[in-house]
């Protein structure tokens, strides 16, 4: 899923103060499961940012909604529920969701009040964890289901550096060497083969280095052309 991290409330108030009306709108989809933009945040941002105590002048007034996928443009157009007097959304999906709601209702301006952070998993209760940085070019079949582009500091491809050290990475903080993750699992999956291989350098292209990337739909198909 997509983590993210509500941005400093000073942040947010700085950006919304002009207002005189807000939506603040959730996410009903990974920012709900990762308790950052879901139904209950959008609630309690919303009773926050009330407070008094933020602004010099008068708060505004604000309205609350949820879409439940804010980075698909359809569900965004489907959504009729903006309040008479809304002067800006202050949304709190990624940012796909929150370009995808700027280019639906523009010329409302769209506020972004996440910091759209990776694209990771839950290990344990309240914790996300980064597992992958959309490469386009999925490898993990040669590295034993863990990815070194967003789980190793340096992002290496051929095995750790000089600065593992028992299983850790040379950044410290109890973080687990990628590489030594690694060759422990194809060890222990009777695959390190793969670990000795030599593959031709990566193309980063499908990461982005050309430009803006798009995805037509893929797939194996209806099968109607086959034969
Ligand atoms: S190899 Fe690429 S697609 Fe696969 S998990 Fe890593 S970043 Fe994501
Ligand atoms: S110690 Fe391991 S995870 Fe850290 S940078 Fe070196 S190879 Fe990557």
């Amino acid at each position: 899923m997509i983590v993210g991290d509500l941005k400093p409330l000073e942040e947010i108030v700085s950006a919304i103060k002009e207002y005189k009306q807000v939506l603040v709108l959730g996410c009903g989809s990974c920012v709900t499961v990762c308790l950052s933009g879901g139904e209950r945040e959008v609630e309690q941002l919303s009773r926050e940012l009330s407070q008094l105590q933020h602004y010099q002048g008068t708060p505004p007034k604000f309205e609350v909604g949820c879409i439940l996928r804010q980075c698909e443009r359809d569900l965004v157009l489907e959504y009729q529920n903006i309040p008479a007097g809304t002067e800006a959304v202050l949304s709190l999906a990624c940012g796909a969701g929150v370009q995808t709601l700027a280019d639906a209702f523009e010329p409302l301006p769209v506020i972004p009040a996440l910091n759209t952070t990776f694209l990771g998993a839950s290990d344990k209760a309240g914790t996300w964890t980064e597992k992958c940085k959309g490469c386009g070019d999925c490898i993990l079949i040669h590295t034993g289901g863990i990815c070194p582009i967003a789980r190793c500091a340096k992002s290496l491809f051929n095995g750790p550096c000089g600065g593992s050290k028992g299983g850790y990475c040379e950044v410290g903080q109890g973080i687990p060497c990628a590489w030594a993750q690694i060759v422990a699992r194809l060890k222990k999956t009777d695959k390190l083969h793969h670990y000795e291989e030599i593959r031709a350098p990566k193309n980063w292209q499908s990461g982005g280095a050309a430009g803006l990337r798009k995805r037509v739909r893929t797939g194996l198909g209806d099968g109607s052309k086959s034969n």
